[in-house]
């Protein structure tokens, strides 16, 4: 069977289904392949810091309702380190907060807001090859309740996420990935524990990094830095309680049921272009950041937002100039925030063979942090998005 549309759209993570909703309100049809199951995707743990700029683009989008509701708006972090403790005003030093929505959350809305306007979202459909992005109809081979099937569309949008066939797509067409790989992952669990705290910590101790983070008064997001390449299984429940009451310096930290946990490798990656032919990547297809700097749901919300303003262009209005710079129109703001979280990272981490001396340089440099009001507002404008123009960029998305 081969299905027709205008995108085919592969993933039902944040870009993809943002992508999926902004183009229906756009009045263009897609189709959106996933290879999971709704309930999957819908569960699946991750990220959970919103920008301002996306959560302001997920309300004029008109699925902003919960995260209002839900959400928590936080206007600052707390940096620990060497025993002190700082706060970094973000509604101060840059008049914006943040917001935290489970990843799982958004997608669950997206997902809804598909179901309810009755467009194609297929589960548990696998794309296996994109063929014919240089031709008029390019199509994607997926395969569906036992059968392979067609997709045959205008353009092709990669939401795939880092193991899709887009990114590999793009390369076997001589694209070039620039990587670093770091050596160190984040342990990380989900918790049914009031937070300890009303906003996140970010704590950098001489054994590790760990962050404290919630979804909700009493559920709990909790990361330990672990060597890469760590398993589970060298860390009993006792070891992850005692290892974040250390290093968050939170002795009172109370356990609480573990509602999920897992052990993710940290990587910096961007693919250039992000497009060719009729192909666009979006999202973590294109780019992997650190999850140090909190920005990976962000960046994917805020390409799709470029995407599909471009693809309305193009589509509704016959001009191909926005589709053409989608690349350009991304990498600025893509590179801005491969920066940050590099940095972040670098800062709060311990590397294998650090000594004594590059201890005291990442505690001279997060007392410089914390006591310079311009080194402050450039976090504070990194961390909520005022330097990485997401908030401009999803706007533009939208005004189209
Ligand atoms: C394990 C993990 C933990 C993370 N934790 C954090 C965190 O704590 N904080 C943070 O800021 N960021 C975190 N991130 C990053 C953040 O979650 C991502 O940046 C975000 O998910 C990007 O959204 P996306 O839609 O581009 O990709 P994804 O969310 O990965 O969505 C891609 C979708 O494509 C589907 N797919 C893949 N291949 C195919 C195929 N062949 N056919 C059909 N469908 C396919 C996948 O099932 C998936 O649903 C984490 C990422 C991972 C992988």
């Amino acid at each position: 069977m081969t299905l027709r549309t205008s995108v085919g759209i592969i993933g039902a993570g944040p870009a993809g289904v943002l992508l999926a909703h902004l183009l229906h309100r756009a009045g263009i049809e897609s189709v959106v392949l996933e290879n999971r199951s709704r309930d999957y995707v819908e569960r699946r743990v991750r990220a959970g810091v919103l920008e301002p700029g996306s959560a302001q683009l997920l309300r004029d989008a008109g699925v902003g309702d919960r995260l209002d509701r839900e959400g928590l708006e936080h206007g600052g972090i707390h940096l620990r380190f060497g025993g002190e403790s700082h706060r970094i005003d973000f509604k101060e030093l840059t008049g914006r907060g943040i917001f935290v929505y489970g990843q799982q959350e958004v997608v669950k809305d997206l997902v809804q807001a598909r179901i309810d306007a009755g467009a194609p979202i297929l589960f548990e459909a696998e794309a296996r090859e994109i063929r014919g992005i240089d031709e008029q109809r390019p199509s994607i081979l997926f395969s569906y309740q036992g059968h392979q099937e067609w997709l045959e569309c205008d353009y092709v949008a990669a939401c795939d996420g880092s193991h899709g066939i887009g990114r590999a797509t793009m390369l076997a067409r001589g694209a070039v990935m620039y990587e670093r790989n770091y050596p160190h992952a984040w342990l990380g669990i989900l918790a049914a524990t009031p937070p300890a705290a009303d906003e996140l910590i970010y704590a950098y101790h001489e054994r590790g990094f760990a962050l404290h983070s919630m979804r909700s008064p009493t559920v709990s997001r909790l990361y330990l830095q672990v060597p890469s390449g760590e398993t589970l299984e060298e860390w009993p429940v006792e070891r992850i309680w005692s290892a974040l009451r250390q290093r968050l310096n939170e002795p009172l930290l109370e356990e609480g049921e573990i509602l999920d946990v897992g052990i993710t490798a940290m990587t910096s990656l961007v693919i250039e272009p992000m497009q060719s032919g009729r192909l666009f990547l979006a999202g973590d297809s294109a780019h992997i950041v650190p999850p140090t700097g909190a920005k990976g749901m962000n960046l994917a919300l805020a390409d799709v937002a470029v995407l599909a303003a471009a693809l309305t262009e193009r589509i509704k209005g016959g001009r191909s100039e926005t589709m053409s710079s989608y690349t350009v129109n991304c990498l600025q703001r893509v590179w801005r925030a491969e920066y940050f979280s590099n940095f972040m990272t670098q800062l709060l981490h311990r590397e294998p063979l650090e000594d004594d001396f590059d201890n005291r340089l990442h505690l001279a440099q997060l007392r410089y942090l914390t006591s310079s009001s311009a080194a402050s507002r450039s976090l504070a404008e990194n961390y909520t998005g005022a330097a990485t123009g997401t908030v401009a960029l999803a706007k533009s998305g939208l005004d189209s």
